[in-house]
């Protein structure tokens, strides 16, 4: 099935300078479709995570993810949302396979570079957030 999936290139990795490294990983697999870059308002991190509410981890997440420019992309193909998450990798970078965005670009599980959307649900939850 066609699918359409949410990937955020973080705060982490934006200052880093490996957004065009990130995007060449995705390019060659999916469709792009969109392109964003912006900073999210503390609303919209604390919205856009509210599954997360209450875990020990969520308030320095939003801090984290308002702390500087993220790039929002919208990506598109076969099976794109479980693809997507397998060529990202794993939460912790240090657990992460070899050769995902996490493993080459994640610092701790925190600041792991990326975001992407976990199911359709998801998807349909988080890609307007950044594509209208
Ligand atoms: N996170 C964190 N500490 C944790 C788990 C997660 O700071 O112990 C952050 C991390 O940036 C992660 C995000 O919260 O990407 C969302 O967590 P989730 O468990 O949904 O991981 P993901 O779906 O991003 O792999
Ligand atoms: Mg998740």
């Amino acid at each position: 099935m066609v699918e359409r999936t949410l990937m955020i290139i973080k705060p982490d990795a934006t200052a880093r300078k490996v957004i065009g490294d990130i995007i060449s990983m995705v390019e060659d697999k999916f469709e792009i479709r969109g392109i964003i870059m912006k900073t999210l308002t503390v609303e919209e991190a604390r919205e856009f995570y509210a599954v997360h509410k209450g875990k020990p981890f969520y308030e320095a997440l939003v801090e984290f993810m308002t702390s500087g420019p993220v790039v929002g992309i919208l990506l598109e193909g076969e099976n794109a949302i479980k693809r997507l998450r397998e060529v990202v990798g794993a939460t912790d970078p240090k657990k992460a396979a070899p050769g995902t965005i996490r493993a080459k670009f994640g610092t701790d599980v925190q600041r792991n570079a990326v975001h992407a959307s976990d199911s359709p649900e998801s998807a349909g939850y988080e890609i307007p957030f950044f594509f209208k």
